[in-house]
């Protein structure tokens, strides 16, 4: 299907860019890489006349280390992300998540910020990011919160980010000391397909190598009855965590 006509809006600031989407109330868009955005608007679900591209806001692309917190810029492409040492070293689980999205064209468009506010079930990252227990930084005309990753997905396509609300960066805490993680991806046919379920796992061992705390994190709703928590020698294990569902603890 042909894209219907619409105006592009390129702000260069968080300020601007809020500004811009209190004043169209609604009717436009927020396009980050447009992996996902462009097709549905091919399909037709959603048709918006104004997209505001965050390409051009100087900031949202960085990765640095704050305090000893990852924050990365929302418009970080997911690429960048599997590439950038510092995540590769200290946030593996994170790094390797990422990289099990899609195929390198895609990862090389497709934005952190992009892959978390279109909220699908199969996102990759988001149990990663649910297991290290992220938080997210959202803007809006008015200043800026910051939501904990746990409380960001509020349903099926649905997220905390308002209309005219802006997510400008996720941050995550260190993995804990003596922390091992993974994330396991099952794709119905080829390794690039979206997953049909991801796990993502992170155990962490005391000092006398018992289990001291378990996370797991999925992308299957149906999942958070399913499990929980684990752990023969746990001391403290936290069952299942999904999106928009507090883990429980065993
Ligand atoms: C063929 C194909 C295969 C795919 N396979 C996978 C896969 O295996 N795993 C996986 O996890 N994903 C997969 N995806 C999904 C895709 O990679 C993600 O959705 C992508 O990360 C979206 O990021 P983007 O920057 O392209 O977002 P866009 O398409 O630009 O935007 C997506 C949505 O988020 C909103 N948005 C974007 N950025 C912001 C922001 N900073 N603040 C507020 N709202 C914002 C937009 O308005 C839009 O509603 C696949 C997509 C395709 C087309």
């Amino acid at each position: 299907m042909r894209l219907r006509p619409f105006a592009l809006v390129e702000p260069e600031t968080v300020p601007e860019a809020v500004e811009i989407l209190a004043r169209l109330d609604g009717e436009a868009r927020v396009i980050a890489g447009g992996t996902a955005l462009v097709p549905t608007m091919r399909l037709g679900l959603v048709a918006p006349d104004r997209l505001v591209s965050l390409h051009r806001i100087a900031g949202l692309s960085e990765v640095r280390v704050d305090k000893g917190m990852l924050e990365i810029g929302a418009m970080t492409t997911l690429a960048a992300l599997v590439r950038h040492a510092i995540v590769r070293e200290g946030w593996p689980l994170l790094a390797h998540a990422a990289s099990r999205v899609a195929t390198p064209p895609i990862r090389s468009s497709a934005t952190l910020g992009g892959n978390l506010c279109y909220a699908e079930a199969a996102s990759d990252p988001a149990p990663a990011l649910l297991c290290l227990e992220a938080q997210v930084r959202v803007a809006d005309s008015v200043g800026e919160r910051v939501v904990p990753i746990g409380e960001f997905f509020t349903g099926f396509y649905e997220t905390a980010v308002a209309a005219g609300e802006i997510l400008t960066a996720v941050r995550v805490p260190p993995m804990p000391e003596g922390a091992r993680a993974g994330y396991v991806k099952f794709c119905p046919r080829s390794a690039e397909d979206k997953p049909l379920i991801g796990v993502a796992a992170l155990v962490t061992l005391d000092g006398a190598r018992r289990v001291s705390d378990i996370r797991l994190a999925d992308t299957d709703p149906r999942a958070a009855r399913r499990s929980g928590a684990a752990g023969r020698d746990a001391d403290r294990c936290r069952g299942s965590r999904r999106r928009g569902h507090r883990g429980h603890r065993g």
